[in-house]
């Protein structure tokens, strides 16, 4: 296992947020190596005791549930180096002196992978290092390949071995039940096709706006930022045939080639198939049920460039050419500013062909992704009149107790080496060639960007 952690990024919202709590999480469950130890580097002009104490602030308030004492442990073994991302000498030099493998994870603006990706090449890392990527990897399909190739040639002979793609989704307890759902259930798979599934919908909604990302998410849009990469995740694991078993090469064969049978969307599927919105002005709820929040309109955000037309809600209907899945629509909706947070899949069955269906609601399984939906199943029962009543039931579980959260996961994987919550390169860039269409056709004006307002459910 690997000991020495280079993170880029260092002082960034990530680290803070997800990261360092991540770590903290590992420490306290105690599955981090001794010796453990975190290069954290930014361009901010910091000393240890400076970074340790920011990194200690940051712990309090998005790690609470782990002991003062376990992050105080974790904070002792934070180094930090200033750096400048854009200079290969001021890259270099954070790896000077450094023998052993390392694992450096990029948690900087996505703009910067190439130069910092050549930089380490140029370097030299110690045999044995891995380079971990934050999503997004590329803002489209071309610059996804130009990476993977920049990435083969830095990884040499470890190759893909050495290069994880980073979609915390995969690490997300939910989203691994997913996969125990269809391959240890004998009542899950055999119905889990086109004959008895009418729609999937994978569902992403916010209710939050922009949060202090207004930058970063002005480029991208809705689509690019969470679509493309956790949303067609989920989506290769729910479409994927079974794999023979769960090593990485088998499970991501089949993952990329769920991806592969997505049907690309012609133009003018796009302008029926196809929606993206975004919000004005509205008020946002109050998970606690108090009277929420005002929020103005997107395009008058701060930091927003409202001439770019960046969509803060896109509803995408995809096919996939698969004899399993011809005839089953897949529905992916994403949006911020939304009435509830709610990241689930809605499996939709055909109705029941049996002389007491009439009037009974079709089955449904509903698998929440991130809280705080859980796995609910709903089947109809039946009273006992004349003539009989269909009754709803709905059977339901928690979500799975998730001992660790999903960026421990994450970083677990990338220390101790294992591959299946990483992306591979040929899933990242079939992933891009699913969504390059819409992305195309949106650009050429071909679909209207509608409107709703904020705290609403979405475009009508
Ligand atoms: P951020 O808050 O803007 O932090 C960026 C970090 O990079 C800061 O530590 C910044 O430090 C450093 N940095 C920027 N330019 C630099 C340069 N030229 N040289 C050296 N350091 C530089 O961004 P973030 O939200 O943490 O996001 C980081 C990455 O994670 C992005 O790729 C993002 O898409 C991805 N991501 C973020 C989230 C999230 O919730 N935040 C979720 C999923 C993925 P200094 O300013 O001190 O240099």
């Amino acid at each position: 296992m690997i000991t020495k952690l280079v993170l880029l990024g260092a002082t960034g919202d990530l680290t803070g947020r997800y990261l360092l709590p991540a770590l903290a999480a590992l420490r306290a469950a105690d599955r981090l190596p001794d010796g453990f130890e975190v290069i954290a580097a930014a361009r901010q002009a910091l000393d240890d005791g400076a970074f340790q104490r920011m990194a200690a602030e940051r712990l309090e308030r998005h790690a609470p549930d782990v002991s003062a004492a376990v992050r105080a442990d974790l904070v002792r073994s934070l180094r930090y180096r200033r750096a400048e991302m854009t200079d290969p000498a001021s890259v270099s030099g954070l790896l000077s002196g450094i023998r052993h493998p390392v694992a450096v994870y990029l948690a900087l603006p996505p703009g910067l992978y190439a130069t910092v990706v050549t930089a380490l090449g140029t370097a030299g890392l110690p045999a044995g290092s891995r380079i971990a990527l934050e999503k997004p990897f590329g803002e489209d399909l071309d610059g996804a390949v130009a990476l993977n190739r920049l990435l083969a040639q830095v990884a040499g002979a470890a190759g893909e071995q050495a290069v994880f793609r980073v979609d915390h989704v995969l690490g997300l307890a939910t989203v691994q039940n997913l996969l125990a759902l269809r391959l240890a259930n004998r009542v899950v798979e055999p119905v889990w096709n086109s004959r008895h599934i009418e729609q999937i919908d994978i569902l992403w909604e916010e209710d939050l706006g922009l949060e202090g990302r207004a930058g970063y998410f002005d480029r991208s849009g809705i689509l690019r930022d969470v679509m493309q990469n956790h949303m067609l995740q989920v989506l290769s694991l729910i479409a994927m045939d079974l794999p023979a078993s769960l090593d990485e090469h088998a499970l991501r064969d089949r993952k990329v080639d769920a991806l592969r049978s997505a049907r690309r969307l012609s133009r003018d599927e796009v302008t029926f198939r196809t929606r993206r919105a975004r919000y004005t002005r509205g008020r946002l709820p109050d998970p606690a049920g108090g009277a929420g929040r005002e929020v103005p309109a997107y395009a008058d955000e701060d930091g927003i460039d409202a001439t770019r037309g960046t969509e803060t809600f896109a509803e995408v209907v995809l096919d996939i050419d698969t004899e399993r899945w011809a005839g089953t629509r897949f529905l992916l909706r994403a949006g911020k500013a939304l009435h509830r947070r709610r990241k689930q899949v809605t499996v939709r069955f055909l109705p029941a062909e049996s002389p007491l269906s009439g009037g009974a609601a079709a089955n449904e399984l509903r698998i929440g992704l991130d809280g705080p939906e859980d796995l609910a199943l709903q089947l109809t029962g039946g009273v006992p009149l004349n003539p009989p009543r269909p009754v709803p039931v709905t059977l339901s579980a928690p979500p799975p107790a998730t001992g660790l959260p999903a960026y421990g996961r994450v970083l677990l994987d990338i220390l101790s080496g294992g591959s299946t919550l990483s992306v591979r390169g040929d899933e990242a860039e079939e992933a891009w060639r699913v969504m390059t269409p819409v992305l195309t056709a949106w650009q050429a004006g071909l679909v209207p960007l509608e409107e709703y307002a904020a705290g609403s459910a979405g475009p009508p």
